[in-house]
Order: C-alpha cells, then sequence, then structure tokens
C-alpha cells in the first residue's frame, strides 16, 4: 500500500469519528506501525500534508513502532529473527519463517477536542 493512500484512510477514519462525536479538531491520533512496512517516515511526512484542510489538521500522528516477531516452520521457535533484513529463525537459521509481527498497520485510538462552544448559561 501507497503512504499516501494510508494517511488518507486514517483521516478519513479520524474525521468519521469526530463528527459522530461532535468533535471540534482532532488531537492525537495513535497507529501502531510493523518494522517491515518501511512506512515511518513516510507516513508522518504524508500524513502532515494529507490532512491539510481537514479536521486532522494540526492533529499529532503518533506512531508506535512493532518489532519484527516470526515463527519457524522447521522448528517451531517464535521470537525475534537473526535480523530485519535476514528473516531467520534465531534457533536453527531455517529461512522458512513465517512472519507473525512487524507488518502491521492498525489504527489504535485518536483523542479529539471536544467542541466547547455550547457553553450554555446555568439559570
Ligand atoms: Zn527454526
Amino acid at each position: 500500500m501507497h503512504e499516501l493512500t494510508i494517511a488518507r484512510s486514517l483521516i478519513d477514519l479520524a474525521s468519521e469519528y469526530a463528527e459522530e462525536n461532535q468533535a471540534r479538531a482532532i488531537d492525537h491520533i495513535f497507529v501502531r506501525l510493523g518494522v517491515l512496512s518501511g512506512m515511518l517516515r513516510p507516513l508522518h511526512f504524508c500524513f502532515t500534508s494529507a490532512a491539510r484542510g481537514t479536521i486532522c489538521e494540526g492533529a499529532k500522528l503518533d506512531i508506535e513502532e512493532v518489532a519484527v516477531t516470526v515463527e519457524c516452520s522447521h522448528c517451531g521457535q517464535v521470537g525475534s529473527p537473526v535480523n530485519q533484513y535476514s528473516l531467520r529463525c534465531p534457533n536453527c537459521f531455517s529461512n522458512t519463517v513465517k512472519i507473525v509481527t512487524g507488518n502491521e498497520m492498525q489504527l489504535v485510538s485518536i483523542k479529539v477536542i471536544e467542541n466547547s462552544d455550547d457553553h450554555r448559561p446555568l439559570s
């Protein structure tokens, strides 16, 4: 997936959420992102420009990086691979591994700024 597509879909989701909650603006968007996606920096960059003119403008994008873990098809070991560029089993060095984490892109939560324009007199 292209980072701009991801940035836009995050903004769409956040805008929908803001509308449902009658929020004035978006404060924070929290995302979990696997390191294998390679999206960490491009997404930050795209988000800022894609958010311009939307309710997400000025919102902070918080990205939690998710490390890579693999499950070995050979010995069953689950753990961090030898390194990020050589996804081999840490136990038997087989390269028949399944990626368990490291590829995800998950919207965790959205923090909105509530609409404070509806103050009503108490009397
Ligand atoms: Zn193994």
